[in-house]
């Protein structure tokens, strides 16, 4: 009997041992093939050798000195790195442990800014269903999804949250991209007139939409138009690529695939690969410049912020993706990725999109392709396809139809960008397999 609390209770889960490449072993010695990354954390693989040897070579220096006291050579190298490759003006790093803190911190940040510029009646946050920002209640708060705020919404500031881009069910018959980018501006500017955009802190989004939407990607001009909005009215503009950034659509942000800079961004997973828990929120000379010119703090905090192995492994992990061209590498073998998944599901009949950017793709699964019918939520079919996925030695990140009572079960595809072809088509093929066998209701 465990004494974890696992995720999901009286579950036997696999004893994870060992890792190599896109590779993990369990305690039986049955190997997994990572094509989810984890949650879209394992962007160089396991055992890395060189972020390895970045970490035996820092807690050989020293492991942790308390940010309250000391910053640290690799902190500080790490914060050039991501300055140096940040959107246009955001070039300020404050560290933390993961992706709920990025996000906890990012809303802080704003908050903050708007009382150092004496402007303390902006108190609304405005965000997206169907959006995943963490389990914090912060978070949670700015999440869209009903179902995982449910219980907890008593506990929850009061967050506005308008429509996704979801193309695939929302963009009507005759309607360009483009036009139904505008659409989606229109609705945010009502909300924003309804609430008075003088009140309003900033909009949270994810760049392309993750875990609890499937690589949802934005419509064309439809973050430019979001950026727009929020400059008239003074709004700032919260990116959360704390799943979709670092490299993993291609290019190292999302966002400068929409050519849009937001005010604050928050980034995890792929920032250290998995090898440490380490997050970030880049932030905008003009917050910072305000808080320096103010109270001249940060009232915020976490005793492991700036950890120096978790920095080491970050810096290691940043150092080979540039030095090996990994993101080449993704937008190559993202393209790779899509071609196997269009042969084998483009005309599957339980298969109504496949979607997505660079290593970060997705199918979403729907009973009736025609009309777009979801699968009955009661069949958790997400979570027979992931057994069936792990029964057959894949780990892929299927996530249920249950969300707002709308979206189909899908399926996540985030593998290491180390992947080669031949994996990309085990990968796909082992997909095929689990989901056939999990519609049918038989074994693998
Ligand atoms: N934001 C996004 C977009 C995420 O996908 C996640 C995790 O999946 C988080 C925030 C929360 O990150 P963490 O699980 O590291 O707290």
């Amino acid at each position: 009997m465990t004494r974890i609390v696992h995720r999901t209770l009286n579950k036997r889960y696999p004893v994870a041992v060992g890792g190599e490449g896109v590779w993990i072993v369990d305690a039986d010695g049955r190997r997994y093939i990572d094509a989810s990354g984890g949650a879209a954390v394992s962007c160089l693989g396991h055992g890395h050798p060189d972020i390895n040897a970045a970490m035996h070579a820092q807690i050989d220096k020293l492991a942790y000195a308390h940010t309250s006291f000391f910053t640290t050579e690799v902190a500080e190298e790490l914060a050039e790195t991501l300055a140096a490759d940040a959107p246009d003006g955001i070039g300020h790093v404050y560290f933390v442990s993961g992706g709920s803190e990025a996000v906890e911190a990012a809303l802080k940040m704003a908050r903050q800014y708007f009382v150092e510029i004496g402007q303390p009646q902006r108190k609304h946050f405005i965000a997206r269903r169907q959006s995943y920002h963490g389990n914090t209640l912060g978070a949670l708060a700015v999440g869209g999804n009903a179902w995982r705020r449910r219980q907890f919404a008593p506990l929850l500031i009061d967050v506005e949250h308008v429509s996704p881009p979801y193309a695939y069910r929302d963009m009507q018959m005759g309607e360009s991209p483009a036009d139904y980018g505008q659409r989606l501006v229109a609705e945010l500017s009502d909300t924003i007139a309804r609430l008075g955009g003088e009140n309003v802190i900033a909009f949270v989004a994810e760049t392309v939409g993750g875990a609890t939407s499937g690589a949802l990607v934005p419509p064309v001009g439809y973050l430019k138009g979001v950026r727009e909005l929020c400059d008239r009215h003074g709004i700032l503009l919260i990116l959360d690529e704390v799943m979709c950034g670092m490299g993993r659509t291609g290019t190292l942000h999302a966002c400068e695939q929409e050519g849009v800079a937001p005010d604050l961004m928050t980034v995890a997973k792929g920032l250290g690969g998995g090898y440490q828990p380490i997050g970030a929120v880049l932030a905008s000379g003009r917050i910072v410049d305000a808080f320096a010119r103010g109270t001249g703090f940060f009232q915020h905090g976490h005793t492991y912020l700036g950890h120096a192995v978790a920095c080491a492994a970050a810096l290691a992990v940043q150092q080979v993706i540039r030095r090996d061209r990994l993101l080449d590498r993704v937008r190559v073998q993202g393209r790779a990725l899509t071609e196997r998944l269009v042969a084998r599901f483009g005309q599957h009949p339980h298969v109504g999109d496949i979607r997505g950017r660079g290593l970060f793709q997705a199918i979403e699964l729907v009973s009736d392709r025609a009309s777009k019918q979801v699968f009955d939520p009661a069949l958790k079919l997400h979570a027979k396809i992931k057994q069936a996925a792990m029964d057959l030695g894949l780990m892929c990140y299927p996530m249920g139809g249950t969300i707002d009572g709308r979206l189909g079960d899908h399926v996540l595809l985030a593998p290491p960008f180390i992947v080669s072809d031949d994996e990309l088509d085990m990968i796909v093929e082992r997909l095929g397999e689990a989901v056939d066998a999990s519609i049918a209701g038989r074994p693998v």
